[in-house]
């Protein structure tokens, strides 16, 4: 890459972003009294092209997120020369189920028994188990995508008993807001839904919660996973989509 082009620019602003994405986790843990290490950085590159993944991943990230299957399958082949962790974590029609069972190690965004069921079954029996999260709509209005809170734990429990998958925890996009007490409130929520689900017997060790704007607030409540898109890459282009 020439010194001083396009590309060289954009490709030092995604590692000093990483880097300040991921200090802002650390300072945020240390708030909190937990170990960094204790919580995964999910780099969200939806929209992004496989160069600016490619440009992560030499600053250190092995763990993309990805919401569209088609895109996805793009950037997972143009990127098969790298041992990248791909995590779905948009939407799921029934016909995409196969190719998510088999390209993906990660779903965050299952909300529906005849989807998992349909993951558990197209999961390729030479791969490990599909490790899921459940996707709760824990601040009601406004998203259309996740669980209601109170029909999660039968949905959890059905889950859990399917072979080929592994349920690891809850996933939740609370309704923006800029204020860092009403962020937290729909998180601690989460929290407490799943310490009620292990409770029953489950064993969720994933709390997948916090994006760009309120990943610290989630990492106050317990994050685990938090899905860092635009404070990484920048703003999305969605062109339509
Ligand atoms: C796009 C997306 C993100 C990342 O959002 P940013 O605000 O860009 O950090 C996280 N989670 C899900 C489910 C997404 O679709």
């Amino acid at each position: 890459m020439r010194k001083g082009s396009v590309a060289h620019v954009i490709m030092t602003t995604i590692a000093s972003n990483l880097q300040a994405v991921r200090n802002a986790i650390a300072i945020a843990a240390a708030g909190a009294g937990r170990a960094p290490g204790g919580i995964v950085l999910l780099a969200v590159s939806k929209t992004f092209p496989p160069k600016a993944i490619r440009e992560a991943y030499h600053a250190g990230q092995a763990v993309f997120g990805e919401s569209y299957v088609q895109e996805a399958l793009e950037k997972i082949a143009a990127l098969h020369d790298l041992p990248i962790e791909w995590h779905f974590i948009g939407p799921i029609q029934s016909n995409k189920t196969r190719a998510i069972a088999e390209n993906f190690a990660w779903v965050h965004s299952v909300d529906r028994l005849k989807i998992a069921e349909r993951l558990s079954a197209q999961r390729p029996q030479i791969l490990p188990p599909l490790d899921v999260c459940l996707q709760v709509n824990i601040s009601g209005e406004g998203s259309k995508s996740g669980v209601a809170p109170n029909e999660a734990a039968g949905l959890a429990q059905a889950v859990a008993r399917l072979p080929q998958l592994r349920l690891r925890g809850l996933m939740a996009i609370p309704a923006p807001s800029d204020d860092v007490a009403a962020q937290r409130l729909p998180f601690a929520q989460l929290r407490e839904l799943r310490d009620q689900l292990n409770r029953q017997g489950l064993s969720l060790d994933t709390l997948s919660m916090g994006m760009s704007h309120d990943f610290a607030a989630a990492i106050a409540e317990g994050a685990t996973m938090v899905r860092v898109g635009s404070a990484i890459f920048g703003l999305r282009d969605y062109g339509g989509k």
